[in-house]
C-alpha cells in the first residue's frame, strides 16, 4: 500500500535504475526508467518506505531547525539600507515586533518570527514606497493607479499597462535613495513602456544620480532577503 508516501515529483527518463531523493522542504523526488510499470514503482516505494520517511523527518527537522536559530538576540536585518540588531525580549508586548533603532521580537511569537517580519517589511514598504510614489508623481505629473506590494524575490518593481505599479517588500531593506529609484523607474513606465533613451532620460530628469542606484541593486540585491 501506497497510503503513507506521496510522490511529489516523477521524473522519467532514459535511465535503467530507480533513484530516489528528499528535498530540502521534505518533497520526494523519484526517478524512474522511461518504461517502469504503476507497479515496478510501487515496489521501489514500500522496498524504501522506511528510508523515506525517515529522511523526511530529517529534513523537516533541520528545516524547523533554521528558521529558530536565524531569530535570536545580535542577528541582523536590513531596513532602509542600514543593519539593526534584533532583541528577543521576555515580557508579553502588545506588538510582536517592535522597531525602536534595533527590531524587538516578543518570545512569544519565536515560532512565528519569519511571518511577522515579512508582515512588519510589507508593512513598511507599503508606507514608505508609496510616499515616495506620491512626492515623484507631485514633481513629475505622472500619474499611477495603485501601488501593490509583492513577495517577489527577484522583480524588485513591476508596472502593469493600467498603471498599477508593484514592488516586492524586500525593496524596502535597500537604502532610500534605491528605493527612490525604483519608484521613479515604474512610475515613469506609466508613459513609456520600454527601456528606450526617452524613458532613461525622463528617468534621469527626476533623478540625476539614478546610475549610482543601478549599480547599487546590481551589487547588493543579494542582501535584499530574509533567508
Ligand atoms: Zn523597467
Amino acid at each position: 500500500m501506497l497510503s503513507e508516501i506521496t510522490i511529489d515529483k516523477l521524473v522519467r527518463s532514459r535511465r535503467k535504475s530507480f533513484s530516489l531523493e528528499i528535498t530540502r522542504d521534505a518533497k520526494l523526488i523519484l526517478r524512474a526508467p522511461e518504461k517502469a510499470s504503476l507497479s515496478d514503482i510501487q515496489k521501489v516505494l514500500d522496498r524504501k518506505k522506511r528510508w523515506i520517511l525517515n529522511n523526511q523527518n530529517l529534513a523537516k527537522e533541520r528545516a524547523s531547525g533554521i528558521t529558530a536559530k536565524e531569530f535570536v538576540t545580535g542577528k541582523e536585518f536590513w531596513y532602509l539600507g542600514k543593519l539593526y540588531k534584533l532583541q528577543i525580549i521576555n515580557n508579553h508586548a502588545v506588538l510582536p515586533l517592535t522597531f525602536n533603532n534595533g527590531f524587538y521580537l516578543s518570545h512569544s511569537h519565536l515560532d512565528n518570527a519569519r511571518g511577522i517580519f515579512i508582515h512588519w517589511y510589507i508593512d513598511q514598504a507599503g508606507a514608505k514606497i508609496a510616499g515616495r510614489i506620491n512626492h515623484y508623481s507631485l514633481l513629475s505629473g505622472l500619474k499611477y493607479n495603485r501601488i501593490n506590494i509583492t513577495n517577489a524575490r527577484r522583480r524588485w518593481g513591476s508596472c502593469s499597462n493600467r498603471g498599477n505599479l508593484s514592488f516586492s517588500w524586500r525593496a524596502v531593506m535597500a537604502p532610500l535613495s534605491v528605493i527612490d529609484y525604483l519608484a521613479v523607474h515604474e512610475l515613469v513606465h506609466t508613459e513609456e513602456m520600454n527601456h528606450s533613451g526617452r524613458f532613461w532620460g525622463k528617468v534621469k530628469a527626476l533623478l540625476p544620480d539614478y546610475e549610482q542606484q543601478r549599480k547599487w541593486l546590481r551589487d547588493n540585491h543579494q542582501i535584499l532577503s530574509l533567508f
